[in-house]
């Protein structure tokens, strides 16, 4: 399956979050093995167990929500937090970043589900956030673009909404804060259920878990 699935995503020049969230460091193994390097979890102390037994080269992207007391765990090792949805988790990282002597590059969570309430900025949030982001107030971390889940649902036409939506603010992120901005550049939107029409409506960036690794242990 993966071999299948990196073909397409080649193709469509997207980048492949391999989610190894609850998966054994054996079986994420296998898949760095045929050439993956980037894995997500979503546990901060998952992810820093999983960094120090596996090869260095790997990146790792944090994919699930973060609380600012585990930001520590993570902050020398990861490359990308897709999960930034509030400014207190943004100062914390900012500072644990300085303490490492790097700096951590992030993407702001947008809530587009139209019914359940997820993890995620509102749009006035991100606004918001995203002009204190441009006038430097967290100068150890760099945005790098959006991340959002779509509602968990068979129904594609709400699906494809909630993903327009994502790219949408996106560009309007872009125009408005971002324009002189190469780094902004991401928009992280789609998994196993749902990432063609993620990609249709302009993800750059999906996270698939049970396509490459089986069903989901919990
Ligand atoms: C688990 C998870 C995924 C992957 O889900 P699959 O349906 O297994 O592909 C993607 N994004 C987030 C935030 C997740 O928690």
């Amino acid at each position: 399956m993966y071999t299948e699935l990196i073909k397409e995503l080649k193709e469509q020049k997207v980048n492949l979050v391999a989610v190894s969230k609850t998966k054994s460091e054996q079986k994420i193994k296998e898949i760095y093995d045929q050439g993956q390097r980037i894995f997500g979890e979503n546990r901060a102390r998952e992810l820093e167990q999983k960094a120090e037994n596996l090869p260095h080269d790997i990146e790792w992207h944090m994919i699930g929500h973060l609380q600012k007391n585990k930001v520590k765990y993570i902050a020398g090792i990861v490359s990308l937090i897709h999960s930034v949805d509030n400014e207190k988790l943004l100062n914390t990282i900012n500072k644990e970043a300085e303490k490492n002597n790097r700096k951590i590059s992030y993407l702001l969570q947008i809530k587009i589900a139209e019914e359940e309430s997820k993890y995620g900025l509102s749009e006035n949030d991100a606004f918001g956030l995203a002009k204190k982001i441009v006038n430097k107030k967290f100068p150890n971390t760099i945005c790098k673009g959006v991340m959002g889940m779509a509602t968990f649902t068979e129904d594609q036409e709400k699906i494809r909404r909630e993903f327009k939506r994502l790219k949408k603010v996106f560009d309007q992120l872009s125009a408005e804060y971002f324009q002189q901005n190469h780094d902004f550049d991401t928009i992280s939107m789609g998994m196993s259920g749902d990432y063609k029409i993620a990609i249709e409506e302009g993800s750059t960036m999906v996270r698939i878990g049970s396509l490459i690794f089986g069903p989901r242990e919990n």
